[in-house]
Formats: C-alpha cells, structure tokens, sequence
C-alpha cells in the first residue's frame, strides 16, 4: 500500500521547464509520503513498527512539523519511537551491535526509505515514454538540465526499459547535463571574476548572481539553504 501512495503525472512534469524535472517528480513524491505520514497512516500499528524502527531525518522531521497537519499524533510516534531507541540503545553498556544500530538509526528515515525505490519506479515510465512517445521525447530534450544525482539514478535504472535504445538515450542525457554543467562552470567563473577590481561597479547578469545557489542544487538536487514546507513540485 505504501509503496502505490501516489502515481506520478510524468507527461505533466515534463511538460514544465524549469530546473530538474527528475527533482521535481521527487518533490511530489516527498510531499505524498510527508502528508501520508502525518496523515492516519501515523496511527496504523505496521507503520508504527516502522516508524520505531527507521525513525526520520532531520529534513523530514522538519516537514512534518510544517505539514500544517495536528502535532499529536507526531507527539505519539514520537512516544513510541523513543521507547525503542530506549530500549534497544541504551538499555545496557553499548557494544559493538549497540554502535552499528546508532549509526544504522542515523543513516535511515521512513519517507528517505520509500523515496528511491518509489523514483526508481517513476523513471522506468519516463524510459518507456521516451521509447514509444515521439512527444514525450521532445519535451524530455527540451528540458533545461538534470541534477548530477537523478542523471546517476537514470543511467542505474534505465537499461531495462530502454533496451538497445539504452546507449542512445544515456548520451542524450549525458549531453544535456554535460552543457549545462559547462554553463555553470562559466557562471561561477563570471561571479568570481565580478569580484576583480577591473570589474567594480559592473552589473552582474541574472546567471552570474544565481551562480552560487544553481551550482548548489545541481549538485545537491535541493535550492541552497533547504526547503523545508512541501514543495508541489508541478
Ligand atoms: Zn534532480
Ligand atoms: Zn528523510
């Protein structure tokens, strides 16, 4: 149930153009399993299990806290998740099992947990989208870029719908990432050079000012400085 929680409008991402389009189909995901979450899922024993178990990042916690939705069953989950943290971390001297599951809480969260695999899944349609629709495929190289993280995730996930179109596909994509890396590369050099005496008192172009934050979010998929409230992503 979980795993289905949302279908992603894929033709109706790509019909946007702006910023990554792979983020976006992202952020929608993320604002499902956010309002999922604070929703009464919260409340179902299973997801408690779960929830106990992973517990949540700080991002996520932080959305959850914006969702606008009642902060008690969050004080609940809370509850009940401290009570395992309680018993399983802290109960006795810590050994070696005691510091690999600190470390494995660190590293895990129940809306990080369903997120890939679910954006996996969502880029086996654009594949198939981009093989049988000559439309789709327009307005997927059209888009302006895609982020260095998501252009990983499609070259890992796409070979099995692409078949022999694989190769092909990769390079368009390679390419598109390729020349809006090298764009970038000449935006952070311009707002480094702006900074030369020779150049005092001349205007920065809108690029040149944006550097900094664009250069950010290709490499990091998220805007410099976070977003916490749940972003639509259409
Ligand atoms: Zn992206
Ligand atoms: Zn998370």
């Amino acid at each position: 149930m979980k795993e289905n929680i949302c279908t992603i409008p894929v033709n109706e991402v790509f019909e946007q153009n702006d910023g990554c389009p792979i983020c976006r189909m992202r952020n929608l995901i993320e604002a499902k399993y956010v309002d999922y979450i604070t929703g009464p899922a919260m409340m179902e024993p299973d997801i408690r299990i779960e929830t106990n178990r992973l517990g949540f990042c700080e991002r996520h916690f932080g959305m959850m806290l914006t969702s606008g939705r009642a902060r008690l069953p969050i004080a609940l989950t809370l509850d009940s998740h401290l009570i395992d943290v309680r018993e399983k971390l802290l109960a006795k001297k810590p050994d070696k099992k005691t510091l690999e599951a600190m470390q494995a809480l660190e590293n895990s969260c129940f809306i990080c947990n369903y997120i890939e695999p679910h954006l996996a899944r969502s880029l086996e349609t654009v594949c198939l989208s981009y093989k049988n629709e000559p439309e789709f495929r327009k307005l997927y190289e059209a888009q302006p870029y895609i982020c260095i993280t998501h252009y990983r995730m499609i070259v890992q996930n796409a070979k099995k719908p692409l078949g022999k179109e694989y190769d092909y596909f990769v390079e368009v994509t390679r390419k598109l990432v390729k020349k809006y890396a090298d764009a970038l590369q000449n935006d952070v050099i311009a707002f480094r050079d702006a900074y030369d005496y020779q150049n005092a008192g001349k205007p920065m172009s809108q690029e040149t000012r944006t550097a900094i934050e664009r250069t950010i979010e290709f490499l990091t998929t998220r805007p410099a400085g976070g977003n916490l409230k749940p972003l639509s992503g259409t």
